[in-house]
C-alpha cells in the first residue's frame, strides 16, 4: 500500500481540494492496508491520518502503512469532523446524506464539504504487481473448483445444489465466492441474472455457470457455458457465435482502447449474426477489490484501457424460453494486447 496515500494527495491537489474524507471501506484499505470493519482516511498534501474506533486501534497499528493512526474517542462522526478544515472532498458516491449532514454541522468554521467520488476508484484501476498476483492466485483458485465441479457432474443435480457446492469448495481452499455462483441451466439460461434454482439440470442443456474466488481481499470472476449431452443445431451455433465473440474482443484488447471499441467489436460479430438484440449487458468491466469496479467496456463507457488494469471480456447472447450463453475470462491490460488469468479452455465442454 506504500505510496497510495501519495498518489491520493496529488490528484487531491488537482481538483483544488485542501482534504479528501475517505470513508468507503474498500478503499481505505486500499490505501492503508486495513481489513477492519470501523475505519476513515484524510490525506491532503500534508496530511494522512487513519482515523478508527477503540476497537481496532491495535490492529490498525499492526496492518495500518504510511499513516497516522488515530483513535477517536466518544462519538465517530464529531470525531472525524474536528479533523477536517478548508475544501474537503468527500465520496459522494457512498456517503449518506444524512451522515454528510452530521459532519457538516460538526465541522470547524470554513469548512465546505465538495463532491469528489471516485477519486480512489480511479486510483485502484491499475493494479501492481503483487494485486495482480492475488487475483491471478483467486482465478487459478476458481479454475480448481470449475475442475471439481465437473467432474461432479450437472445432470439430474438442481442448479442450485451446484451453486452450493461450488460456495463450499471455495471456502475449503481457503478463500470465499467473490459473489454467489450463477448456475442456470437451459431456459434459465436466458435470465442473466438467474438466481439458482430447485430446477434439476436435465441431459441436454446447455448451463451457465459463472464463478469467481475471493483471496487476499481480491476477486475474479469467470463463466462458462457447458453442454449436458446433445444439445442440437442451434445451440452449439450461438455457443460458437459467442465463442468468435469472445476471442474478438480478447483481441480487441489493449492499452489505450477505449471500452466503448472493444465492446463494439464483439457487439458487432452477435448483432451480424441477427443476435444484436440478444446481449444485452456490457462486454466487461474491471475487477480488483470489488468484482464489479471500473474500468467499463460498454456502449456508453467513457473509459479508456490502460497497461495493468483487470477487466472480463464476456459476451453473452439469450434466447428466451430457450437458452443462454456467456463466455468470460479476466485478463489482464497489457501495452500491446492481454494476459488472460483464466486457465479453461472454452471449446463447448460436454458435462454429464
Ligand atoms: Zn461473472
Ligand atoms: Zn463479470
Amino acid at each position: 500500500v506504500r505510496g497510495r496515500g501519495d498518489r491520493l494527495a496529488d490528484t487531491v491537489a488537482a481538483r483544488d481540494l485542501d482534504l479528501v474524507l475517505v470513508t468507503h471501506l474498500v478503499n481505505v484499505r486500499y490505501l492503508t492496508g486495513f481489513e477492519g470493519t470501523n475505519g476513515a482516511c484524510i490525506c491532503g498534501e500534508d496530511e494522512r491520518l487513519f482515523l478508527t474506533d477503540f476497537r481496532y486501534t491495535e490492529r490498525a497499528e499492526q496492518e495500518v502503512e504510511g499513516w497516522e493512526v488515530l483513535t477517536v474517542k466518544g462519538e465517530w462522526l464529531p470525531g472525524v469532523a474536528e479533523h477536517l478544515a478548508g475544501q474537503v472532498g468527500f465520496e459522494d458516491d457512498h456517503l449518506a446524506v444524512r451522515t454528510l449532514a452530521k459532519l457538516e454541522s460538526e465541522a470547524p468554521e470554513g469548512v465546505e464539504m465538495r463532491p469528489a467520488g471516485e477519486l480512489v476508484e480511479d486510483l485502484r484501476r491499475v493494479k501492481d504487481e503483487q494485486e495482480l498476483e492475488a487475483i491471478a492466485a483467486a482465478a487459478q483458485l476458481a479454475d480448481e473448483v470449475y475442475g471439481w465441479s465437473i467432474e461432479r457432474g450437472l445432470v439430474g443435480r438442481a442448479e442450485r445444489e451446484v451453486a452450493r457446492a461450488a460456495e463450499a469448495r471455495i471456502r475449503e481452499l481457503g478463500a470465499e465466492p467473490s459473489f454467489p455462483p450463477i448456475v442456470a441451466a437451459g431456459a434459465n439460461g436466458a435470465l442473466p441474472h438467474a438466481e439458482p434454482g430447485e430446477r434439476e439440470i436435465d441431459a441436454g442443456e446447455l448451463v451457465i455457470f459463472d464463478m469467481g474466488a475471493q483471496l487476499d481481499g481480491y476477486c475474479s470472476d469467470c463463466t462458462r457455458t457447458f453442454a449436458t449431452g446433445e444439445v442440437g443445431e442451434d445451440a452449439v451455433e450461438v455457443y460458437e457465435l459467442v465463442r468468435r465473440a469472445q476471442h474478438a474482443g480478447l483481441d480487441a484488447v489493449a492499452a489505450g482502447k477505449e471500452g466503448r471499441a472493444v465492446d463494439a467489436i464483439a457487439r458487432a460479430l452477435i448483432a451480424e449474426a441477427g443476435h444484436g438484440e440478444r446481449f444485452g449487458h456490457g462486454l466487461g468491466h474491471g475487477v480488483g477489490l470489488e468484482v464489479h469496479e471500473a474500468p467499463r467496456l460498454a456502449s456508453r463507457s467513457e473509459d479508456t484501457l490502460a497497461a495493468g488494469e483487470v477487466v472480463t471480456i464476456e459476451p453473452g447472447v439469450y434466447l428466451p424460453g430457450r437458452l443462454g450463453v456467456r463466455i468470460e475470462d479476466l485478463v489482464v491490460v497489457t501495452g500491446d494486447g492481454h494476459r488472460n488469468l483464466s486457465g479453461l479452455g472454452k471449446e463447448l465442454t460436454v458435462v454429464d
